[in-house]
């Protein structure tokens, strides 16, 4: 290759915006209701949503109380086949709607119930269709699994770096070790082993790994999540997400009044943890009233926002970001190449330079650099997120009305109606083209769904190591 084609395709691929991309984002943009287009909209401004499958593996191993999958969930074959055809299906279609680069979601039932090879099989599907794979778990497995999953059968990685996101939550019965656990302290050591396997994956093969924390929240643990991030912030997660439970899915799992548990009271419990104030207007994904975020930091025990939404200065860059590097993709571009582009668009607006220096300075005065040269300029991205899915009896009318093309009279559904309309969390109908929210495919489409994979993939009755007890319905551990 001749030094002018060389550069000709260097010119190329450092060019900092994909026109499917932006014009991806565009269309988002447009789809989202008046309500969701706020300056701090990350939709549409730099990315697209989340993405999550659904129908592929619904059976789980544990029982929750609430549990999102429908009451057939557990009477599906986790199938591999099945599985790599329809995660194929349903990452074809968000491709071709959702533009070329997206975060999404191995969802559905228990992901490590899939055998190692099928397990990578979908992760490398959802790959090779652009989209940035996190797998769900409840995190009972064993290192030989992660082994079996990050190496094919000749020893060689399969990957550079996996996502999990894992779910621990003391209403989830059945782990090996803790079968009713009494609280969420004494989950620790299995967060702990969990994230521990990660580390030592990258330590023995070299593969690096994002870890997200899961739990539900309830009137039974709410006063315990401050705890459960004092105690394992540090364990090597990256992302706390807490999900008030919602009367969805199963509905012989739902115990107690969970509206008792209200988003402000959640929310407050979770500052409590990361012992200070967390604004979760910076940076909205969709509709505030399903999701609040706040992406920060920690600098030994304390955690800092990387942007302080009452500084009107870091007010300023986050538009700045928007306007000059939203619409450069960041998942899943390898750092040397997105390293370029960012220095691409700098060199034309040489205005974001200072204003980088700026943000760079007023944080590292924020943080202290006494505490920062104790702990050895380390720092460590954590972000904590709150989303509340929707009671199944509000959002199956509001869908209703949706796709009649009609508005609700009644203030609850309409609110039901916009959170819909910003959802941030799609999953994809390949047999008629569509997308809908997770809180429909919960609420109105897995059992009918379920009901159709029972027959299709019945359960053949062995005995094996992931029977499990089935959940109490009465005793020490239930919420009253
Ligand atoms: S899945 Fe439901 S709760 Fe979640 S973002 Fe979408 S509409 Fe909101």
């Amino acid at each position: 290759m001749g030094l002018m084609t060389a550069l000709r395709a260097l010119e190329r691929a450092t060019r900092p915006y994909d026109p499917e991309f932006v014009a991806a984002m565009e269309r988002r943009w447009a789809e989202l209701p008046q309500s969701a287009r706020t300056p701090a909209q990350v939709i549409g401004r730099h990315a697209v949503g989340c993405e999550g499958t659904h129908g592929v593996f619904p059976r789980c191993n544990l029982k929750c109380t609430p549990c999102y999958h429908s009451r057939d969930a557990n009477a599906v074959r986790v199938d591999g086949p099945h599985t790599r055809e329809q995660v194929a299906a349903q990452m074809d279609l968000l491709r071709r709607l959702r533009g070329p680069r997206a975060h999404a979601q191995l969802i559905g039932g228990e992901v490590s119930l899939l055998p190692p090879d099928d397990h990578a099989a979908a992760l490398a599907i959802m790959h090779e269709h652009g989209r940035e794979p996190m797998s769900f778990t409840h995190g009972d497995f064993d290192y030989d699994y992660l082994v079996r999953l990050a190496l094919g059968p000749d020893g060689r990685r399969r990957f550079g770096r996996l996502s999990f996101a894992a779910h621990f939550d003391r209403f989830m019965y059945g782990r090996r070790g803790i079968e009713r656990p009494p609280s969420e302290k004494a989950l620790n050591p299995y967060r702990r082993r969990f994230a521990d396997m990660f580390a030592r994956l990258r330590r023995e093969h070299g593969v690096r790994s994002f870890l997200a924390h899961n739990m539900t929240v309830t009137p039974g643990n709410l006063d315990e999540v401050a705890d459960v991030i004092r105690d394992c912030h540090a364990m090597g997660f990256g992302m706390f997400s807490f999900q008030p439970a919602a009367f969805v899915g199963d509905e012989r799992r739902w115990k107690g009044d969970y509206r008792e548990a209200t988003p402000d009271a959640v929310w407050a419990q979770i500052e409590r943890g990361a012992g200070t104030r967390l604004d979760h207007d910076v940076f909205h994904n969709g509709d505030v009233r399903c999701n609040r975020t706040a992406y920060g930091f920690y600098a030994g025990e304390r955690w800092f926002p990387f942007l302080d939404g009452d500084d009107p200065r870091d007010v300023a860059v986050r538009d700045a970001f928007f306007r000059r590097f939203g619409k450069v993709n960041f998942t899943g571009t390898p750092p040397a190449l997105l390293a370029a582009r960012v220095l691409r668009v700098a060199a034309r607006h040489p205005a974001t330079i200072t204003t980088a220096l700026g943000w760079l300075t007023r944080t590292t005065r924020r943080v202290g650099i006494g505490r920062l040269l104790r702990n050895r300029l380390r720092v460590r991205p954590v972000t904590f997120v709150m989303h509340q899915f929707m009671d199944a009896e509000d959002v199956a009318p509001a869908w209703e009305l949706m796709r009649r093309g009609e508005r609700s009279k009644d203030p609850r559904l309409r609110e039901t109606q916009e959170r819909l309309a910003a959802c941030h969390y799609a999953m994809a109908h390949p047999e008629d083209g569509t997308l809908v929210p997770a809180c429909v495919q919960h609420a109105v489409l897995d059992p009918g769904e379920n009901a159709a994979l029972r027959t299709l993939l019945p359960i053949v009755e062995v005995r094996d190591r992931t029977t499990r007890p089935e959940p109490p319905t009465s005793g020490d551990n239930e919420e009253k």
